[in-house]
Parts: structure tokens; sequence; C-alpha cells
């Protein structure tokens, strides 16, 4: 790779179009408004793996419900779940109650305010903590995520998506970075970066046209792209299995679900509809299939209606099994497929902000 250095003029020029276009272009989104770190640090966990759009609505809920680091850390890790639900990557939100209770009990509730010391608390690395402390505290730090190294590798015709480079490509985005911030605005220097590979430098067919750096940059599309990872397919099934309780003008209905155990990988504690032994679900059974990504895998998950008399005989219980009225489902830790099947069939309800119900006692025997 040769050495392709820019002057420390050119430099700060580019650092100040990106800014400049940032001012212009930047999506108003609600974590924006914030300068409050608490509020930043979950954004940022929130956006490491999850499409800006389903972020929106669930940081506001999130927010509204834990206002705080002191109440995040003395939520129940079942509410906390529950107001992940359909985010995905559960192990993000233990860890954000882990950290959040650990200010709580070691710092007052009060987030450090630099990266370096952010970085010591349990599960903020580098890429969180640089973020927070740009952003709310004005560190000149540089936040490198995916978007940035794209954005960088292009305008310097880096190849990213070769075999040379691995850690030092990575220490030259990341001094790269460092030489374009501004010094008094470094948080927006990094959100314009970052703003910039989300809506103009995309992975496939970037908008040079519109893009505050194409003067400077070296590959104007004509680049490598990644390619994209290859998905898996599986096929799996599950029931769901819904009763009506109570007299008429006061019936409700309660449908089964199932708690994973602890000791699962996958989504630990999350509530989920029972999995049948078979996933060749016969025509007539056949509620609807569906299709759920997780991660690297694209499930195609038939549902089939059953009986309370036949749950036993199609499934096989994993875990803890409640009845549970469908009035507190939505406010429970589900899985997000549970999620998805429970909406298409019309039975979930959102809950207004602060109801988060926990799972009722009675179990199933
Ligand atoms: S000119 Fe095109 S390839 Fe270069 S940084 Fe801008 S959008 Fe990316």
């Amino acid at each position: 790779m040769a050495r392709q250095e820019r002057e420390p003029a050119v430099l700060e020029k580019l650092g100040q179009q990106l800014l400049a276009w940032y001012d212009h272009n930047q999506r108003d989104l609600p974590w924006r408004r914030s300068r409050d770190p608490y509020a930043i640090w979950v954004s940022e966990v929130m956006l490491q793996q999850t499409r800006v759009a389903v972020v929106e609505e669930r940081y506001r809920a999130f927010l509204e419900q834990f206002p705080t680091v002191m109440a995040l850390a003395a939520a129940p890790e079942q509410d906390v779940l529950a107001l992940w639900s359909g985010l995905g990557y559960y192990r993000r939100a233990r860890m954000l109650h882990k950290a959040a209770q650990f200010v709580a009990g070691n710092r007052n509730g009060i987030l450090p305010a630099t990266s370096a010391e952010l970085r010591l608390l349990p599960g903020i690395g580098a890429y969180t903590a640089a973020a927070i402390a740009s952003i709310a505290h004005g560190e000149r730090v540089a936040v490198v995520d995916g978007n940035v190294e794209r954005v960088l590798c292009r305008l310097q015709g880096w190849d990213a998506a070769g075999r040379t480079g691995g850690a030092a490509l990575r220490r030259r985005i990341e001094a790269l970075a460092d030489r374009l911030l501004d010094a008094e605005r470094p948080g927006d220097s990094n959100q314009a970066l970052m703003e910039m590979g989300a809506t103009v430098c995309v992975p496939r067919n970037p908008k040079c046209m519109s893009c505050p750096l194409t003067r400077d940059c070296k590959t104007r599309g004509e680049h490598k792209t990644q390619p994209r990872p290859r998905m898996l397919s599986q096929e799996v099934a599950c029931a769901l299995v819904v009763r009506t309780i109570g007299e008429p003008g006061q019936a409700y209905r309660e449908v089964l679900l199932e708690q994973r155990p602890d000791s699962q990988t996958v989504m630990p504690g999350m509530w989920q509809l029972p999995v049948l032994r078979d996933a060749a679900v016969p025509d007539g059974h056949l509620l609807m299939t569906v299709r759920h990504a997780i991660m690297q895998v694209n499930y195609y998950v038939r549902v089939r209606a059953a009986s309370e008399s036949e749950v036993e005989a199609l499934t096989f219980a994993v875990g803890e099994r409640r009845w549970v009225p469908l009035v507190q489902a939505a406010g429970m830790a589900l899985t997000g497929l549970t999620r998805k099947v429970l909406t298409r069939v019309r039975m979930l309800r959102a809950l207004p902000p602060g109801s988060i119900a926990a799972p009722p006692a009675a179990r199933v025997p």
C-alpha cells in the first residue's frame, strides 16, 4: 500500500467541509438533541447493530422508562430486556444494565467524563467510550466504526476489501480520523463522518455526486466492495396456543409462552412461543410462515395454531411455560420472532410507555 498522506491544510479543509455538510444535512434524530452522556451511551449501544429507524422508536421508550443511570440500574433485568425486545443482540442490553449497576454502585450514578476512564467500565469498548466522551464532553478523540472506516478507505484509495492492511490499516484509519477532527467540535466531526457513511458513502452505490469530499476522493465510486456475508437458512416451527379465560363479558385471552433458560447461549431469559418437534407443519394446520433473520442466519419459521390439549405432544419444552394474558404480553421480554408473530396475528397491543409487565406468576405445571 503506497503511502499517500495529505497535507495538514488539506486535512483541515476536508474536516471543515465535512462539518459544513453535517450542519445542513444531518438527520433529525432524537439522541442528537441531547448532550446527556447517559442518553448518548444508550443510543450508541442501540445503534451498534440495529437500524436507525428501529432504534428511534425504542430509544424514546427506553429513556422514558429509564431516564437515568440510577433508574436503569435499579430495574430488574427482565424489564430491561422487555424494552430491548425487537432490537436484537440482547447481550448488549445485559451489558448496559450491568455497567449501569456498576456506575450506580461505584460512582454514585455519574459516568466518567473521559474516554480513557469510560473504557474501564464493564462492556464499554473504544468505540462507545470515544462517542460518549467526544459528543457529551467535547473530548478530542476519534470514533471509528464501520461507516467511518469505509469512507476513509474510499477517500484515500486504501484497499479495505483486500488482504493487505489489517492492524496497520486500522491504525492509519484511526490516525486520519483523528486529524479530521475539529478542535472545537470533535463530537460533531465524529458524527459527520458516521452520518456521511450512513447516508452518502453507503456500502453499495455511494452517492458521490452529493458527497462533500468528492473533489478530494481518490476512488469516487471506483472501489472494490466488501462482499456481503453469505446468509445461511434454517427451517423451524413453533406453536401458537391461545385460550379464553373467564365468563362471557369479562373473558380475556391468554397465550402460552416459554422462557428460554439461562443456560442458552442465545437470548437467555427471553420469552418465546413453544417450539414444535417437527418443522414440517401439515398444510391444514399452517397459520403462517415468517422469515426472521438473526445474525447470519435466515430462519424460515412455520407457525402452527395448536390447542391446549395437543401442545404437549406437539412441542418439546426447553424452559418454564406460563399462560400470559395477551394484554400483558407486549410488555414482556419477548424474543423478536415471538413479537413478530404475535404482532402479525394482531394479538399484541402496544402498551403505553411505563407499563412494562412482569410475567404473571401462574406457571404451567
Ligand atoms: S466521493 Fe464517493 S466514494 Fe468518495 S467518499 Fe464521497 S461518496 Fe465515498
